[in-house]
């Protein structure tokens, strides 16, 4: 192999808004055929927005909002950072929580005013054996299967409220997975959001590949499963979570947007906020192998 071909290529790189770790990064790029997409903040913007509240019966919209928001003002979850900045600004003087704890791919809990405050999934009210009422899990399967995330909130071992929170797809992704499609490559959405949730945006993206529920430690396994099925995998993400499965990939890369943890385990960092740069990247480290052989 001639370095000078890998230095150019990161030179390119460079140029084209990517940022190559080192000239290593692009040598095991041969043959990639498939790509797994993080789904919040990489497919979709992760700017989400807290849209509507939906309170059990009796309860408070206020108290809901204060309670979970003091949880959430401590997470750096997007859907954490929806709920806690629409509290904020609703709720004056939000109270600080103490004992707070996130809960990787489930949510968060905290004590605030004395109350053990749980915020997430569904399923996290579920697996304490706290049971939602209908009306609230009615609010839930509305909000998932119109592609939006049910927040639900529980305090005192009851459930309180269901938030619905969502994001938007980027402009770019449909037109980039396409591309990416053009190249060869099969698209695999990646996220451990709900099935509901995951198919709506898979759908407006172009994505029938769809991997959801999956819990942080188990999206490197995904990506191994795939190679041991003799796929060579490139990952594009943003997360903590994802960083197992980004360093796992044979072309790890990382939205620029991203987390530290992110960028660190990937081999190529995207400094523009879109996926056209993930089509520039596998590009680039193509041509780069191929001005070596
Ligand atoms: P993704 O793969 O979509 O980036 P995560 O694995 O981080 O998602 O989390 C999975 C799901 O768990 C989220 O879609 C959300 O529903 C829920 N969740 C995680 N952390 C929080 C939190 N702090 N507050 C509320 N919900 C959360
Ligand atoms: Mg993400």
């Amino acid at each position: 192999a001639t370095p000078t071909a890998l230095l150019v290529g990161t030179g390119r790189g460079a140029q084209l808004g990517i940022l190559v770790k080192g000239p290593e990064a692009l040598e095991s790029t041969d043959g990639i055929d498939t790509v797994v997409l993080d789904k919040t903040g990489t497919v979709t913007t992760g700017a989400m927005a807290l849209r509507s509240v939906r309170t059990a019966e009796g309860q408070d919209e206020t108290e809901v909002l204060r309670l979970a928001g003091a949880v959430e003002h401590a997470s750096e979850h997007p859907v954490a950072r929806a709920v806690s900045s629409a509290a904020a600004a609703r709720v004056s003087g939000l109270p600080t929580a103490d004992a707070f704890k996130a809960l990787p791919g489930l949510g968060a809990q905290g004590v605030v005013d004395g109350r053990l405050v749980l915020v997430g999934r569904p399923s996290l009210l579920a697996e304490r054996g706290i049971a939602l009422p209908a009306e609230l899990a009615r609010a839930a399967q509305d909000a998932e299967t119109t592609g939006h995330t049910a927040v639900a909130v529980a305090w005192d071992g009851t459930a309180r409220a269901v938030l619905e929170v969502a994001d938007e797809v980027r402009r770019t992704s449909r037109d980039a997975i396409a591309r990416l499609r053009a190249l060869g490559l099969r698209p695999v959405l990646l996220t451990g959001d709900n099935r509901a949730v995951a198919e709506s945006v898979a759908a407006e993206v172009g994505i029938d590949e769809v991997v959801a529920d999956v819990l942080p430690e188990d999206k490197a396994e995904l990506v191994k499963r795939l190679q041991y099925e003799g796929r060579s995998v490139a990952m594009v993400g943003d997360g903590v979570n994802d960083a197992a499965a980004l360093a796992q990939a044979d072309l790890g890369l990382a939205m620029g947007s991203g987390t530290d943890a992110a960028i660190q385990a990937s081999d190529l960092t995207l400094v523009r906020g879109d996926l056209y740069a993930a089509v520039d990247a596998i590009r680039l480290a193509r041509k780069t192998l191929s001005t070596i052989r």
